[in-house]
Protein backbone atom coordinates (compact mmCIF):
# COMPACT_ATOMS: atom_id res chain seq x y z
CA UNK A 1 0.00 0.00 0.00
CA UNK A 2 1.32 3.50 -0.82
CA UNK A 3 1.66 6.03 1.72
CA UNK A 4 -0.82 9.60 1.80
CA UNK A 5 1.97 11.66 0.60
CA UNK A 6 3.12 8.83 -2.77
CA UNK A 7 -0.61 9.12 -3.67
CA UNK A 8 -0.93 12.68 -3.40
CA UNK A 9 2.66 13.04 -4.70
CA UNK A 10 1.50 11.10 -8.33
CA UNK A 11 -1.98 13.01 -8.49
CA UNK A 12 -1.68 15.10 -11.69
CA UNK A 13 -3.19 18.16 -9.99
CA UNK A 14 -5.33 20.26 -12.45
CA UNK A 15 -4.76 24.59 -12.56
CA UNK A 16 -6.97 25.89 -9.67
CA UNK A 17 -7.73 28.40 -12.44
CA UNK A 18 -9.53 25.52 -13.99
CA UNK A 19 -11.16 23.61 -10.63
CA UNK A 20 -12.47 27.29 -9.81
CA UNK A 21 -14.27 27.56 -13.59
CA UNK A 22 -15.86 24.34 -12.36
CA UNK A 23 -17.85 26.57 -9.31
CA UNK A 24 -17.96 29.56 -11.77
CA UNK A 25 -15.16 31.48 -10.44
CA UNK A 26 -12.78 33.30 -13.02
CA UNK A 27 -9.20 34.15 -12.47
CA UNK A 28 -10.39 37.65 -11.80
CA UNK A 29 -11.84 36.31 -8.06
CA UNK A 30 -9.11 34.18 -7.81
CA UNK A 31 -5.87 35.08 -5.77
CA UNK A 32 -3.23 32.98 -6.72
CA UNK A 33 -0.57 31.41 -4.51
CA UNK A 34 1.19 29.68 -7.06
CA UNK A 35 -0.45 27.17 -9.72
CA UNK A 36 -2.39 25.05 -7.23
CA UNK A 37 -3.83 26.95 -4.58
CA UNK A 38 -5.82 30.68 -4.57
CA UNK A 39 -7.49 32.67 -2.14
CA UNK A 40 -10.98 33.97 -2.63
CA UNK A 41 -11.40 37.67 -3.47
CA UNK A 42 -13.65 39.87 -1.52
CA UNK A 43 -15.32 40.90 -4.31
CA UNK A 44 -16.57 37.54 -5.29
CA UNK A 45 -18.69 37.09 -2.45
CA UNK A 46 -20.29 40.72 -2.70
CA UNK A 47 -21.19 38.77 -6.25
CA UNK A 48 -22.91 35.20 -4.65
CA UNK A 49 -24.10 36.46 -0.88
CA UNK A 50 -27.90 36.51 -2.38
CA UNK A 51 -28.14 33.54 -4.22
CA UNK A 52 -30.01 30.66 -2.35
CA UNK A 53 -28.18 28.36 -0.55
CA UNK A 54 -26.84 24.54 -1.18
CA UNK A 55 -27.44 21.81 1.67
CA UNK A 56 -25.28 21.23 3.87
CA UNK A 57 -23.82 18.12 5.58
CA UNK A 58 -21.24 17.87 8.15
CA UNK A 59 -19.44 14.85 9.29
CA UNK A 60 -18.49 14.09 12.58
CA UNK A 61 -17.68 11.00 14.24
CA UNK A 62 -17.57 8.60 17.50
CA UNK A 63 -15.10 8.91 20.11
CA UNK A 64 -11.32 8.49 18.60
CA UNK A 65 -8.61 6.53 18.86
CA UNK A 66 -5.24 8.67 19.11
CA UNK A 67 -4.71 8.69 15.28
CA UNK A 68 -7.67 10.30 14.08
CA UNK A 69 -10.31 8.16 12.45
CA UNK A 70 -11.45 9.31 9.14
CA UNK A 71 -13.46 12.18 9.59
CA UNK A 72 -11.62 14.47 7.01
CA UNK A 73 -10.59 10.95 4.73
CA UNK A 74 -15.21 10.47 4.32
CA UNK A 75 -15.47 13.85 4.09
CA UNK A 76 -13.24 14.17 1.03
CA UNK A 77 -14.14 10.83 -0.01
CA UNK A 78 -17.86 12.13 0.57
CA UNK A 79 -17.15 15.23 -1.93
CA UNK A 80 -15.46 13.09 -4.73
CA UNK A 81 -18.41 10.81 -4.48
CA UNK A 82 -20.23 13.16 -4.90
CA UNK A 83 -19.21 14.52 -7.63
CA UNK A 84 -19.60 11.10 -9.54
CA UNK A 85 -23.08 11.35 -9.07
CA UNK A 86 -23.40 14.18 -11.02
CA UNK A 87 -23.78 16.59 -7.83
CA UNK A 88 -21.88 19.89 -7.71
CA UNK A 89 -20.53 19.52 -4.28
CA UNK A 90 -17.45 21.60 -2.39
CA UNK A 91 -15.59 21.02 0.89
CA UNK A 92 -15.08 23.55 3.76
CA UNK A 93 -12.49 21.77 5.68
CA UNK A 94 -9.72 23.39 8.85
CA UNK A 95 -6.46 23.97 7.90
CA UNK A 96 -3.98 21.44 9.50
CA UNK A 97 -2.01 22.53 12.38
CA UNK A 98 1.75 21.87 12.80
CA UNK A 99 1.39 20.77 16.19
CA UNK A 100 -0.20 17.49 15.46
CA UNK A 101 1.74 17.42 11.87
CA UNK A 102 5.08 16.80 14.15
CA UNK A 103 3.09 15.14 16.69
CA UNK A 104 1.20 11.94 17.30
CA UNK A 105 -1.30 12.44 14.12
CA UNK A 106 1.04 13.36 11.50
CA UNK A 107 -0.76 15.28 8.33
CA UNK A 108 -4.42 16.53 8.41
CA UNK A 109 -5.38 16.56 4.43
CA UNK A 110 -7.47 13.34 4.61
CA UNK A 111 -5.77 9.97 3.73
CA UNK A 112 -5.58 7.44 1.16
CA UNK A 113 -7.34 8.38 -2.34
CA UNK A 114 -9.67 10.82 -0.67
CA UNK A 115 -7.13 13.69 0.10
CA UNK A 116 -7.07 17.19 -0.77
CA UNK A 117 -3.73 18.62 -2.48
CA UNK A 118 -1.19 19.49 -2.64
CA UNK A 119 -1.04 18.26 0.65
CA UNK A 120 2.57 18.69 1.51
CA UNK A 121 1.92 22.62 1.37
CA UNK A 122 -1.47 21.87 3.50
CA UNK A 123 0.56 20.37 6.03
CA UNK A 124 3.22 22.59 6.28
CA UNK A 125 2.78 26.51 5.85
CA UNK A 126 -0.32 26.60 3.15
CA UNK A 127 -0.57 30.58 2.35
CA UNK A 128 0.28 31.67 5.72
CA UNK A 129 -2.58 32.10 7.47
CA UNK A 130 -1.62 30.47 10.65
CA UNK A 131 1.58 32.57 10.53
CA UNK A 132 -0.85 36.16 10.35
CA UNK A 133 -2.54 34.60 13.09
CA UNK A 134 -0.15 33.64 15.56
CA UNK A 135 2.33 37.35 14.58
CA UNK A 136 -1.44 39.03 15.00
CA UNK A 137 -1.67 37.00 18.52
CA UNK A 138 1.73 37.70 19.21
CA UNK A 139 1.57 41.69 18.31
CA UNK A 140 -0.98 41.86 20.57
CA UNK A 141 1.16 40.38 23.74
CA UNK A 142 3.83 42.58 22.83
CA UNK A 143 1.59 45.66 22.30
CA UNK A 144 0.22 44.89 26.58
CA UNK A 145 3.64 43.78 28.00
CA UNK A 146 4.95 47.99 26.14
CA UNK A 147 1.81 49.16 27.56
CA UNK A 148 2.54 48.50 31.26
CA UNK A 149 6.43 49.55 30.59
CA UNK A 150 5.62 52.51 29.47
CA UNK A 151 3.98 53.63 32.34
CA UNK A 152 0.58 51.77 32.35
CA UNK A 153 -2.03 54.33 31.77
CA UNK A 154 -4.81 51.92 31.66
CA UNK A 155 -3.50 50.79 35.43
CA UNK A 156 -3.27 47.03 33.91
CA UNK A 157 -2.44 44.64 36.73
CA UNK A 158 0.35 42.43 35.78
CA UNK A 159 -1.16 39.89 37.97
CA UNK A 160 -4.35 39.55 35.87
CA UNK A 161 -3.17 39.17 32.51
CA UNK A 162 -5.02 36.88 30.79
CA UNK A 163 -3.42 37.13 26.65
CA UNK A 164 -0.95 34.64 26.15
CA UNK A 165 1.16 34.26 23.69
CA UNK A 166 1.07 31.73 20.78
CA UNK A 167 2.74 29.31 18.40
CA UNK A 168 2.05 26.57 15.96
CA UNK A 169 3.81 24.11 17.69
CA UNK A 170 3.31 21.05 20.45
CA UNK A 171 5.94 22.86 22.93
CA UNK A 172 5.11 21.77 26.36
CA UNK A 173 8.76 23.87 27.61
CA UNK A 174 6.17 26.80 26.76
CA UNK A 175 3.29 26.32 29.14
CA UNK A 176 4.39 28.18 31.56
CA UNK A 177 7.60 30.55 31.51
CA UNK A 178 8.84 34.01 32.93
CA UNK A 179 9.18 36.81 30.75
CA UNK A 180 10.68 40.34 31.59
CA UNK A 181 13.90 38.89 33.06
CA UNK A 182 16.94 41.38 33.01
CA UNK A 183 17.84 45.02 33.32
CA UNK A 184 14.89 48.24 33.72
CA UNK A 185 14.83 48.36 29.84
CA UNK A 186 13.68 44.66 29.76
CA UNK A 187 10.38 45.16 30.73
CA UNK A 188 8.51 44.27 33.56
CA UNK A 189 8.85 40.69 35.11
CA UNK A 190 5.92 38.41 34.68
CA UNK A 191 4.41 34.74 34.55
CA UNK A 192 3.31 34.21 31.24
CA UNK A 193 2.04 31.20 29.18
CA UNK A 194 1.96 29.75 25.20
CA UNK A 195 -0.92 28.60 23.73
CA UNK A 196 -0.81 26.75 20.56
CA UNK A 197 -1.93 28.56 17.44
CA UNK A 198 -4.68 26.65 16.82
CA UNK A 199 -6.03 27.67 20.39
CA UNK A 200 -5.81 31.38 20.16
CA UNK A 201 -9.07 33.76 20.46
CA UNK A 202 -7.57 35.05 17.18
CA UNK A 203 -8.20 32.16 15.22
CA UNK A 204 -11.59 31.25 16.93
CA UNK A 205 -12.40 35.31 15.84
CA UNK A 206 -10.96 34.11 12.41
CA UNK A 207 -13.26 31.52 11.98
CA UNK A 208 -16.41 33.51 13.42
CA UNK A 209 -16.43 36.48 11.69
CA UNK A 210 -18.28 37.25 8.63
CA UNK A 211 -15.69 39.91 6.92
CA UNK A 212 -13.37 42.38 7.98
CA UNK A 213 -15.54 44.98 9.60
CA UNK A 214 -17.21 41.95 11.69
CA UNK A 215 -13.49 40.65 12.45
CA UNK A 216 -12.69 44.21 13.94
CA UNK A 217 -15.64 44.88 16.00
CA UNK A 218 -14.65 41.27 17.72
CA UNK A 219 -11.00 41.76 17.71
CA UNK A 220 -11.58 44.88 19.69
CA UNK A 221 -13.58 43.54 21.98
CA UNK A 222 -10.30 41.02 23.46
CA UNK A 223 -10.17 41.14 26.99
CA UNK A 224 -6.30 40.91 27.52
CA UNK A 225 -6.78 41.31 31.14
CA UNK A 226 -8.39 43.21 34.17
CA UNK A 227 -7.05 46.92 35.79
CA UNK A 228 -6.18 47.28 39.24
CA UNK A 229 -9.85 48.25 40.02
CA UNK A 230 -11.12 44.69 38.30
CA UNK A 231 -12.83 45.93 35.31
CA UNK A 232 -11.75 44.52 31.72
CA UNK A 233 -9.09 45.62 29.65
CA UNK A 234 -9.82 45.13 25.62
CA UNK A 235 -7.44 44.85 22.43
CA UNK A 236 -9.37 48.29 21.59
CA UNK A 237 -8.17 50.15 24.80
CA UNK A 238 -4.81 49.59 24.14
CA UNK A 239 -5.11 50.71 19.97
CA UNK A 240 -4.42 47.24 18.85
CA UNK A 241 -7.20 46.31 16.46
CA UNK A 242 -6.25 48.46 13.48
CA UNK A 243 -2.79 46.78 13.46
CA UNK A 244 -3.75 43.11 14.14
CA UNK A 245 -6.40 43.64 11.45
CA UNK A 246 -3.72 44.63 9.07
CA UNK A 247 -1.71 41.49 9.47
CA UNK A 248 -4.77 39.86 9.03
CA UNK A 249 -5.89 41.17 5.55
CA UNK A 250 -5.05 38.40 3.20
CA UNK A 251 -5.78 35.07 6.23
CA UNK A 252 -9.15 36.10 6.43
CA UNK A 253 -10.02 35.10 2.86
CA UNK A 254 -10.34 31.47 2.23
CA UNK A 255 -8.17 29.22 0.15
CA UNK A 256 -9.41 27.07 -2.81
CA UNK A 257 -7.48 23.95 -3.57
CA UNK A 258 -8.91 20.39 -4.85
CA UNK A 259 -8.85 16.96 -3.57
CA UNK A 260 -7.21 13.92 -5.60
CA UNK A 261 -10.49 14.18 -8.23
CA UNK A 262 -10.86 17.48 -8.73
CA UNK A 263 -13.38 18.68 -6.09
CA UNK A 264 -13.11 22.20 -5.10
CA UNK A 265 -12.06 22.44 -1.37
CA UNK A 266 -11.89 25.64 0.61
CA UNK A 267 -9.29 24.86 3.11
CA UNK A 268 -10.04 28.08 5.97
CA UNK A 269 -8.91 28.39 9.18
CA UNK A 270 -8.84 25.78 11.95
CA UNK A 271 -9.69 25.63 15.63
CA UNK A 272 -8.86 22.54 17.66
CA UNK A 273 -12.26 20.85 18.83
CA UNK A 274 -11.02 19.79 22.11
CA UNK A 275 -9.33 23.33 23.28
CA UNK A 276 -11.42 25.25 21.18
CA UNK A 277 -14.82 25.30 18.70
CA UNK A 278 -13.38 22.73 16.05
CA UNK A 279 -14.91 24.31 12.55
CA UNK A 280 -12.63 25.82 9.90
CA UNK A 281 -14.35 29.97 8.96
CA UNK A 282 -17.96 30.65 8.72
CA UNK A 283 -16.97 32.32 5.69
CA UNK A 284 -15.81 29.20 3.67
CA UNK A 285 -18.67 27.51 5.14
CA UNK A 286 -21.07 30.23 3.32
CA UNK A 287 -19.11 30.61 0.33
CA UNK A 288 -19.27 27.11 -0.62
CA UNK A 289 -22.98 27.20 0.43
CA UNK A 290 -23.32 29.61 -2.25
CA UNK A 291 -21.42 28.09 -5.06
CA UNK A 292 -22.20 24.65 -4.97
CA UNK A 293 -25.39 22.53 -4.40
CA UNK A 294 -23.78 20.28 -1.59
CA UNK A 295 -21.52 21.62 0.86
CA UNK A 296 -19.51 19.36 2.67
CA UNK A 297 -17.50 20.25 6.44
CA UNK A 298 -16.30 18.82 8.82
CA UNK A 299 -16.17 19.16 12.63
CA UNK A 300 -13.18 17.95 14.97
CA UNK A 301 -12.85 14.93 17.51
CA UNK A 302 -15.97 13.31 18.42
CA UNK A 303 -19.45 14.62 17.84
CA UNK A 304 -19.81 15.47 21.57
CA UNK A 305 -16.97 18.11 21.00
CA UNK A 306 -17.19 19.35 17.11
CA UNK A 307 -20.85 18.55 16.18
CA UNK A 308 -21.69 20.45 19.56
CA UNK A 309 -19.58 23.17 19.11
CA UNK A 310 -20.70 23.20 15.21
CA UNK A 311 -24.21 23.25 15.89
CA UNK A 312 -24.47 25.54 19.31
CA UNK A 313 -21.79 28.09 18.66
CA UNK A 314 -21.07 28.67 14.72
CA UNK A 315 -24.46 27.50 13.32
CA UNK A 316 -26.57 29.46 16.49
CA UNK A 317 -24.14 32.49 15.45
CA UNK A 318 -24.01 32.19 11.80
CA UNK A 319 -27.34 31.26 11.09
CA UNK A 320 -26.19 28.48 9.09
CA UNK A 321 -28.48 25.66 8.72
CA UNK A 322 -27.15 22.34 8.40
CA UNK A 323 -29.43 19.09 6.38
CA UNK A 324 -27.77 16.19 7.14
CA UNK A 325 -25.04 14.42 9.34
CA UNK A 326 -22.43 12.04 8.65
CA UNK A 327 -21.48 9.98 11.70
CA UNK A 328 -18.45 8.46 11.36
CA UNK A 329 -17.40 5.16 12.92
CA UNK A 330 -14.88 2.40 12.72
CA UNK A 331 -14.52 -0.63 13.51
CA UNK A 332 -11.04 0.13 15.40
CA UNK A 333 -12.71 2.95 17.36
CA UNK A 334 -15.26 0.58 18.61
CA UNK A 335 -13.01 -2.00 19.88
CA UNK A 336 -11.09 1.16 21.81
CA UNK A 337 -14.19 1.99 23.06
CA UNK A 338 -14.55 -1.65 24.11
CA UNK A 339 -11.28 -1.57 25.49
CA UNK A 340 -8.63 -2.99 23.19
CA UNK A 341 -5.25 -1.19 24.03
CA UNK A 342 -4.27 0.54 20.70
CA UNK A 343 -1.20 -1.89 19.30
CA UNK A 344 -4.60 -4.89 19.18
CA UNK A 345 -6.94 -2.62 17.16
CA UNK A 346 -6.17 -4.61 14.29
CA UNK A 347 -7.26 -7.95 15.55
CA UNK A 348 -11.23 -9.35 15.19
CA UNK A 349 -12.95 -8.98 18.53
CA UNK A 350 -16.58 -8.92 18.25
CA UNK A 351 -16.78 -8.87 21.76
CA UNK A 352 -14.81 -5.55 22.46
CA UNK A 353 -17.27 -4.54 18.95
CA UNK A 354 -19.98 -5.57 21.65
CA UNK A 355 -18.76 -3.23 24.11
CA UNK A 356 -17.64 -0.15 22.53
CA UNK A 357 -20.53 0.13 20.14
CA UNK A 358 -22.96 1.91 23.03
CA UNK A 359 -20.63 4.75 22.26
CA UNK A 360 -21.90 4.69 18.60
CA UNK A 361 -25.70 4.45 19.87
CA UNK A 362 -24.91 7.96 22.12
CA UNK A 363 -23.84 9.52 19.98
CA UNK A 364 -26.94 8.39 17.09
CA UNK A 365 -29.33 9.93 20.14
CA UNK A 366 -27.35 12.89 20.58
CA UNK A 367 -27.14 14.27 16.73
CA UNK A 368 -31.04 13.73 17.04
CA UNK A 369 -31.44 16.04 19.77
CA UNK A 370 -30.87 19.23 17.12
CA UNK A 371 -33.27 17.29 14.65
CA UNK A 372 -31.06 16.73 11.96
CA UNK A 373 -30.94 13.59 9.99
CA UNK A 374 -27.91 11.31 10.68
CA UNK A 375 -26.68 8.81 8.53
CA UNK A 376 -24.03 6.05 9.84
CA UNK A 377 -20.97 5.16 7.79
CA UNK A 378 -18.20 2.99 8.34
CA UNK A 379 -15.12 3.94 7.60
CA UNK A 380 -13.43 0.63 6.44
CA UNK A 381 -9.96 -0.37 7.19
CA UNK A 382 -8.14 -3.24 5.20
CA UNK A 383 -8.02 -5.28 8.96
CA UNK A 384 -11.56 -4.96 9.67
CA UNK A 385 -13.58 -8.34 8.97
CA UNK A 386 -16.87 -9.22 6.94
CA UNK A 387 -18.39 -10.41 10.75
CA UNK A 388 -17.68 -7.09 12.56
CA UNK A 389 -19.06 -5.11 9.38
CA UNK A 390 -22.50 -6.92 9.62
CA UNK A 391 -22.85 -6.50 13.38
CA UNK A 392 -22.52 -2.86 12.63
CA UNK A 393 -24.48 -2.66 9.91
CA UNK A 394 -27.37 -4.67 12.19
CA UNK A 395 -26.83 -2.60 14.81
CA UNK A 396 -27.64 0.56 12.78
CA UNK A 397 -30.46 -0.87 10.69
CA UNK A 398 -31.86 -1.88 13.88
CA UNK A 399 -32.24 1.67 14.91
CA UNK A 400 -33.78 2.94 11.88
CA UNK A 401 -30.74 4.44 10.85
CA UNK A 402 -29.11 5.05 7.51
CA UNK A 403 -25.89 3.26 7.41
CA UNK A 404 -23.00 2.97 4.59
CA UNK A 405 -19.44 0.88 4.23
CA UNK A 406 -17.17 3.68 3.11
CA UNK A 407 -14.17 2.83 0.95
CA UNK A 408 -12.81 5.93 0.28
CA UNK A 409 -9.55 5.60 1.80
CA UNK A 410 -8.59 2.71 -0.73
CA UNK A 411 -11.01 3.62 -3.68
CA UNK A 412 -11.42 6.92 -3.24
CA UNK A 413 -14.84 8.63 -5.05
CA UNK A 414 -15.56 5.10 -6.15
CA UNK A 415 -15.55 3.46 -2.83
CA UNK A 416 -18.20 6.06 -1.47
CA UNK A 417 -20.85 5.43 -4.14
CA UNK A 418 -23.16 3.77 -1.64
CA UNK A 419 -22.27 6.57 1.11
CA UNK A 420 -23.30 9.39 -1.61
CA UNK A 421 -26.58 7.54 -2.74
CA UNK A 422 -27.35 7.58 0.90
CA UNK A 423 -26.78 10.80 2.01
CA UNK A 424 -28.23 12.64 -1.16
CA UNK A 425 -31.41 10.54 -0.57
CA UNK A 426 -31.22 11.83 2.87
CA UNK A 427 -31.04 15.50 1.53
CA UNK A 428 -33.95 14.94 -0.64
CA UNK A 429 -36.50 12.78 1.44
CA UNK A 430 -35.95 13.86 5.00
CA UNK A 431 -36.29 17.63 6.61
CA UNK A 432 -33.52 19.00 8.79
CA UNK A 433 -35.66 21.28 11.75
CA UNK A 434 -32.21 22.03 13.28
CA UNK A 435 -32.62 24.02 16.87
CA UNK A 436 -29.71 24.28 19.17
CA UNK A 437 -29.56 22.59 22.37
CA UNK A 438 -29.90 25.31 24.72
CA UNK A 439 -31.52 29.24 24.44
CA UNK A 440 -29.10 32.12 24.51
CA UNK A 441 -30.90 33.44 28.13
CA UNK A 442 -29.78 30.36 29.54
CA UNK A 443 -27.57 31.15 32.38
CA UNK A 444 -23.91 29.83 31.96
CA UNK A 445 -23.78 27.04 34.88
CA UNK A 446 -27.21 25.87 33.44
CA UNK A 447 -25.57 25.89 29.65
CA UNK A 448 -22.63 23.49 31.15
CA UNK A 449 -24.80 21.29 32.68
CA UNK A 450 -27.45 20.63 29.67
CA UNK A 451 -24.48 19.94 27.69
CA UNK A 452 -23.09 17.88 30.21
CA UNK A 453 -26.20 15.60 31.22
CA UNK A 454 -28.00 15.52 27.61
CA UNK A 455 -24.46 15.39 25.38
CA UNK A 456 -22.04 13.83 27.47
CA UNK A 457 -24.71 11.50 29.52
CA UNK A 458 -23.39 13.08 32.99
CA UNK A 459 -25.22 12.88 36.20
CA UNK A 460 -23.99 16.12 37.70
CA UNK A 461 -21.53 19.03 37.57
CA UNK A 462 -19.42 20.40 40.29
CA UNK A 463 -17.54 23.35 39.74
CA UNK A 464 -14.04 24.24 41.70
CA UNK A 465 -14.04 27.42 43.55
CA UNK A 466 -12.23 29.01 40.61
CA UNK A 467 -14.55 28.47 38.25
CA UNK A 468 -17.77 29.43 40.15
CA UNK A 469 -16.41 32.88 41.12
CA UNK A 470 -15.30 33.01 37.35
CA UNK A 471 -19.07 32.02 36.18
CA UNK A 472 -20.24 34.72 38.29
CA UNK A 473 -17.56 37.05 37.37
CA UNK A 474 -18.48 36.63 33.39
CA UNK A 475 -22.24 36.74 34.16
CA UNK A 476 -21.87 40.01 36.23
CA UNK A 477 -19.60 41.63 32.84
CA UNK A 478 -22.81 41.02 31.09
CA UNK A 479 -21.90 37.81 28.70
CA UNK A 480 -24.29 35.33 30.30
CA UNK A 481 -26.03 34.89 26.98
CA UNK A 482 -22.87 33.79 25.23
CA UNK A 483 -23.25 30.05 24.36
CA UNK A 484 -19.96 27.90 26.17
CA UNK A 485 -17.08 26.20 24.53
CA UNK A 486 -16.36 23.24 26.59
CA UNK A 487 -12.48 22.16 26.78
CA UNK A 488 -12.97 18.41 27.72
CA UNK A 489 -10.90 15.25 26.10
CA UNK A 490 -11.52 13.91 23.06
CA UNK A 491 -11.35 10.44 24.24
CA UNK A 492 -13.80 10.17 26.37
CA UNK A 493 -17.68 11.23 26.18
CA UNK A 494 -16.87 12.44 29.89
CA UNK A 495 -14.39 14.50 31.37
CA UNK A 496 -11.71 11.54 31.83
CA UNK A 497 -9.99 9.54 28.95
CA UNK A 498 -10.06 6.53 30.55
CA UNK A 499 -13.89 6.36 30.74
CA UNK A 500 -14.68 4.56 27.24
CA UNK A 501 -17.99 3.75 25.63
CA UNK A 502 -20.89 4.95 26.81
CA UNK A 503 -20.06 6.22 30.52
CA UNK A 504 -23.52 7.22 32.43
CA UNK A 505 -23.66 8.81 36.03
CA UNK A 506 -20.45 10.20 36.37
CA UNK A 507 -19.77 13.92 37.67
CA UNK A 508 -18.35 16.48 35.28
CA UNK A 509 -15.70 18.66 37.06
CA UNK A 510 -15.25 22.30 35.73
CA UNK A 511 -11.42 23.83 37.11
CA UNK A 512 -12.28 27.53 35.51
CA UNK A 513 -14.16 29.15 32.49
CA UNK A 514 -13.21 32.50 31.17
CA UNK A 515 -14.92 34.35 28.01
CA UNK A 516 -13.79 34.61 24.63
CA UNK A 517 -15.75 38.17 23.97
CA UNK A 518 -14.13 38.48 20.94
CA UNK A 519 -15.07 34.83 19.58
CA UNK A 520 -18.58 35.40 21.53
CA UNK A 521 -18.43 32.24 24.00
CA UNK A 522 -17.49 31.40 26.88
CA UNK A 523 -14.92 28.98 28.21
CA UNK A 524 -15.28 26.01 30.22
CA UNK A 525 -12.19 23.49 31.48
CA UNK A 526 -12.42 20.39 32.55
CA UNK A 527 -10.21 17.41 33.08
CA UNK A 528 -6.60 18.32 32.83
CA UNK A 529 -7.22 19.40 29.50
CA UNK A 530 -3.76 21.20 27.17
CA UNK A 531 -4.10 24.46 25.61
CA UNK A 532 -0.76 23.87 24.76
CA UNK A 533 0.18 20.36 23.84
CA UNK A 534 3.08 18.28 24.02
CA UNK A 535 5.32 15.97 21.94
CA UNK A 536 5.34 12.14 22.23
CA UNK A 537 8.37 9.68 22.78
CA UNK A 538 8.50 9.13 19.34
CA UNK A 539 7.14 12.74 17.12
CA UNK A 540 6.27 12.33 13.40
CA UNK A 541 8.66 14.98 13.15
CA UNK A 542 11.27 11.99 13.63
CA UNK A 543 9.78 10.49 10.08
CA UNK A 544 9.66 13.28 8.09
CA UNK A 545 12.49 14.89 5.11
CA UNK A 546 12.87 16.52 2.27
CA UNK A 547 15.31 15.50 -0.50
CA UNK A 548 17.95 17.61 -2.60
CA UNK A 549 14.95 18.24 -5.07
CA UNK A 550 12.39 19.73 -2.59
CA UNK A 551 10.91 16.71 -2.59
CA UNK A 552 9.24 15.93 1.28
CA UNK A 553 9.20 12.50 2.57
CA UNK A 554 7.65 11.14 5.49
CA UNK A 555 4.57 13.41 6.08
CA UNK A 556 1.91 10.01 5.96
P1 LIG B 1 -9.83 12.61 11.41
O1 LIG B 1 -10.25 13.67 10.46
O2 LIG B 1 -10.99 11.86 11.97
O3 LIG B 1 -8.91 13.07 12.47
P2 LIG B 1 -8.27 11.64 9.17
O4 LIG B 1 -9.23 11.57 8.05
O5 LIG B 1 -7.35 12.80 9.23
O6 LIG B 1 -9.02 11.52 10.57
O7 LIG B 1 -7.45 10.29 9.18
C1 LIG B 1 -6.45 10.03 10.15
C2 LIG B 1 -5.40 9.11 9.57
O8 LIG B 1 -5.95 7.83 9.33
C3 LIG B 1 -4.84 9.59 8.23
O9 LIG B 1 -3.46 9.43 8.24
C4 LIG B 1 -5.47 8.67 7.21
O10 LIG B 1 -4.61 8.41 6.13
C5 LIG B 1 -5.72 7.40 8.00
N1 LIG B 1 -6.91 6.72 7.53
C6 LIG B 1 -8.14 7.24 7.39
N2 LIG B 1 -8.99 6.32 6.92
C7 LIG B 1 -8.28 5.18 6.76
C8 LIG B 1 -8.61 3.87 6.32
N3 LIG B 1 -9.85 3.55 5.95
N4 LIG B 1 -7.63 2.95 6.27
C9 LIG B 1 -6.37 3.26 6.66
N5 LIG B 1 -6.00 4.48 7.10
C10 LIG B 1 -6.94 5.44 7.15
MG1 LIG C 1 -9.83 15.70 10.53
Amino acid sequence: MKTDIEIAQETKMLPITTVASQYGITEDDLELYGKYKAKISNELWQEIKDRPDGKLVLVTAINPTPAGEGKTTTSIGLAQAMTKCGKKAMLALREPSLGPCFGIKGGAAGGGYAQVVPMEDLNLHFTGDFHAITTANNLLAALLDNHIQQGNTLGIDPRQILWKRCLDMNDRVLRNIVVGLGAKADGFVREDHFVITVASEIMAILCLATDMKDLKERLGRIIVAYNFAGEPVTAKDLNAVGSMAALLKDAIKPNLVQTLEHTGALVHGGPFANIAHGCNSVMATRTALKLADVAITEAGFGADLGAEKFFDIKCRKAGIHPDAVVLVATVRALKYNGGVPKDQLSEENLEALKKGIVNLEKHIENIQKYHVPVVVTLNSFLTDTETEYEFIRNFCEERGCEFALSEVWAKGGDGGIELAEKVINTLEKKTSDFAPLYPDEMGISDKIETIAKEIYGAGSVSYSPAAKKAIAKITEMGFGDLPVCMAKTQYSLSDDQKKLGRPEGFDLTVRDAYVCAGAGFVVALTGSIMTMPGLPKKPAADNIDVDENGKIIGLF
